[in-house]
């Protein structure tokens, strides 16, 4: 199977701005961002869309890690899963949408 950009950006073969990583997931900034700040947290264990993870641990540590990582730059945000074309999901490799800055006045880097 072909690996999925985001897998090729946790194996390094394609630059991105990481902002996280543990051994479970990693965060980089969207390339196309649909707001001041947005990010993306994507598991290392491959899923292609959210309803395939039947893991009540790992779906529960990827939003918690979810709200680790926002936290770390917005006081509040929102986080949006597209699942499925119809659902406008893209990449076919499970990822949260970490989004806000709005109000924000700045950014805690
Ligand atoms: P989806 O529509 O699948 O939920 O979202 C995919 C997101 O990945 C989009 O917001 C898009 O801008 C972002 N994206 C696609 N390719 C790349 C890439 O190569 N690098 C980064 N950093 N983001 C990407």
């Amino acid at each position: 199977m072909e690996k999925s950009i985001f897998q090729r950006i946790i194996d390094r073969e394609i630059p991105s701005q990481i902002v996280y990583e543990d051994e479970q997931f990693i965060a980089i900034r969207d390339i196309a961002p649909k707001a001041p700040v947005h990010l993306l947290l994507i598991p290392k264990r491959f899923s292609s869309r959210l309803d395939e993870i039947s893991d009540a641990q790992h779906m529960g540590e990827l939003f918690l890690t979810a709200n680790k990582v926002a936290r770390e730059h917005l006081t509040d945000y929102r986080l949006v899963v597209n699942v499925g074309a119809g659902g406008g999901q893209v990449v076919f490799h499970t990822h949260v949408h970490i989004m806000g800055g709005w109000e924000e006045k700045s950014e805690a880097e």
